[in-house]
């Protein structure tokens, strides 16, 4: 046993990055990681980090021991040290202004090694290109940096703003179950097989939503709970098969409680999370509006090059391309980019162009184009292009007119079906945002997103699905639309967006039996499926159900945004990559024939099933 053995049983006096000049003369214990070592064979220099940040600590063969310095040669970064010694002023000229801990430094008499640490796979003070297949393996050393500590950190803090926010509004914390049946929200199910009840499946909840339901059926009033959700859907960049939203429900409301609710705690976590002051109330804009002038039901804000209709400008040229797409229905819709005129050369817009190819992979047919090289009362509206010839100088001052280019700016135009049109052009405007430099990155652009339709068509599929879930309420002025016309039926669903990302989203729900019926059967679910798997919900809402509501908001990409990160996966302490796996536990994972056995589950190989 070391004579510094005490060292590893004593308690620590305070976190590393918590000395300050106050403890000047004091003796101190500190306990922490070794990183970045500075040996100069006389004086050995050490940061010893915590979460709190670093001390320098000073071994110095005059000070202590010196058989005991002697083996300080061999520390390393990432050992987890005890040291104890005095605080000291740092000699003249040596203190760092960047840091808390920068006048002092701990002069150490003993140290002891805690844990001795492999050579790290990064270096955790050095954190460059380090690939992300190797951080996810070594997460808790990624979690390690202090970025991501402080990251962890807020996370922790906006959990902190939003109970305390919560709880003082009344609501109820209210835990409901993982091991549960189908809650649909529009992705595929993970299921977990039951042993006691041989071939039959729980179902991950995709939501709450059900379960929330109900308590208000039970009378909660107001319930939130911070949830883990499940969906299998193909990941996306910025999706997690699994991921925690603030899920919440209230009685007796109108949306303007919810709009009142989100805006009062966004406001909140800012100011205590970043000290920022968001304006509230938030902007709204309809659907119908976000899909025509953003091509997105997400709409960025933060910039503007609002997309136009200009079917009726052009309904009378003879441009056989725009001719077609309107008699068959479809429209023409287009907009200006400021400085695009210079910016974009007729090659990049040319079929094999870089612009053009941009617009086909967002699934457009083509991309016509005008650049505005004159004022708008110059010939032919001051407009130029390859296909300038087949408008009049009517349709063509309209063009410009609508599209409210300036001399300088590049016209682009998509004609299509109208969903594709108002996608392929909302994708091309965050791409050309993106290129240009608009974004304000600084800005922070909230708005609501009201008056969804209740219904999309799903063309593949050849059915109507819910736009949001099958228990959101029709606005009440289209019941009657239900049956005969459900494409036109609106929803009492809202989303909160920010800078092109939704954050949030829900409804006014369904809270008569009779009216979910009626919206089950719109969709296509059998009175005997609706029995089957809802079953639950309809004997809920027939026993004096209150009318109702809520929302649902996704913390993990909200603290993106917070934190001003690109990836989802940098604030999950534990994410998975886009494929859905875990590399540091690598699961999935097969398991025991005894516990499939157990399970009454059979796999069938992928080659298998292919014979
Ligand atoms: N359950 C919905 C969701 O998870 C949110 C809600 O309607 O409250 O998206």
């Amino acid at each position: 046993m070391s004579a510094q053995q005490d060292l590893v049983t004593a308690r620590r006096s305070m976190y590393c990055g918590q000395v300050r000049p106050e403890h000047i003369g004091q003796t101190i214990l500190l306990k922490g990681w070794v990183r970045h070592r500075r040996d100069h064979g006389g004086l050995i220099f050490i940061d010893l980090i915590d979460r709190e940040g670093h001390c320098q600590v000073v071994l110095n063969p005059q000070e202590m021991d010196p058989e005991h310095f002697e083996q300080a040669h061999d520390l390393r970064d990432e050992f987890v040290l005890a040291v104890e010694g005095e605080v000291r002023r740092r000699p003249e000229g040596t203190a760092n202004p960047n840091y808390a801990t920068g006048e002092v430094e701990l002069k150490v008499t003993r140290w002891e090694v805690l844990n001795k640490s492999e050579v790290t796979p990064f270096k955790l003070d050095e954190f460059y290109n380090i690939s992300e297949e190797i951080r996810l393996r070594y997460r808790y050393l990624d979690l390690r940096r202090p970025e991501m500590q402080r990251a962890m950190r807020m996370r922790s803090g906006l959990y902190r703003v939003i109970r305390d926010y919560m709880h003082g509004r009344g609501f109820i914390e209210t835990e409901t179950p993982f091991l549960t049946r189908s809650t649909p929200e529009g992705a595929r199910d993970f299921l977990t097989p039951s042993r006691i009840q041989k071939g039959c499946f729980y179902a991950l909840p995709q939501s709450p939503q059900l379960f929330k339901q109900l308590l208000m059926v039970a009378g909660h009033d107001k319930y939130f709970q911070i949830v883990k959700c499940f969906r299998d859907e193909d990941l996306r960049a910025n999706r997690q098969p699994e991921f925690t939203q603030l899920d919440l429900e209230m009685s007796f409301i109108t949306p303007e409680d919810i709009y009142e609710l989100i805006e009062g705690l966004l406001v909140r976590a800012y100011k205590e999370l970043k000290g920022i002051d968001i304006p509230a109330p938030f902007p709204r804009m309809k659907y119908d509006d976000a899909m025509l002038k953003y091509g997105s039901d997400a709409p960025d804000l933060r910039y503007g090059m609002e997309i136009s209709e200009l079917s009726e400008a052009v309904r009378a040229s003879d441009f056989k391309v725009f001719k077609s797409i309107l008699e068959g229905g479809g429209v023409v819709r287009g907009f200006a980019v400021p400085g695009g005129g210079a910016k974009y050369s007729n090659t990049q817009l040319k079929p094999d162009g870089d612009l053009f190819v941009a617009a086909q992979k967002f699934g457009a047919k083509g991309l016509a184009w005008f650049r505005a090289v004159g004022p708008a009362d110059a010939d032919n509206a001051g407009l130029e292009s390859s296909i300038v010839k087949f408008f009049t100088k009517e349709t063509l001052a309209a063009l410009r007119a609508q599209t409210g280019a300036q001399q300088g700016d590049l016209i682009l135009i998509v004609a299509d079906a109208e969903g594709v049109a108002a996608d392929v052009l909302g994708r091309l405007r965050a791409k050309l945002a993106a290129d240009l430099g608009l974004i304000d990155k600084e800005k922070l652009a909230f708005t609501w997103i009201v008056d969804f339709p209740l219904v999309e068509w799903n063309p593949k599929e050849k059915r109507w699905e819910p736009k949001h879930h099958p228990f959101t309420a029709p606005r009440y002025e289209d019941l009657d639309k239900l049956e005969s016309d459900i494409g036109k039926v609106y929803a009492q669903a809202y989303d909160v967006v920010l800078n092109g990302q939704e954050i949030g989203g829900g409804s006014i729900r369904i809270h008569r039996r009779d009216i979910q019926e009626r919206v089950f059967h719109a969709i296509g679910i059998s009175q005997e499926e609706a029995e089957r798997k809802f079953r639950f919900l309809l004997e809920g809402l027939s026993f004096g159900a209150p009318p109702h509501g809520g929302l649902a908001m996704g913390i993990d990409r909200m603290m993106m945004l917070l934190l001003g990160f690109d990836s989802i996966r940098d604030v999950i302490a534990f994410p998975k990559t886009q494929t859905g796996a875990c590399l540091l536990t690598d699961s999935p994972a097969p398991v025991d024939p005894a516990q499939l056995e157990e399970l009454g589950i059979q796999v069938v190989a992928e080659d298998e099933e292919k014979v």
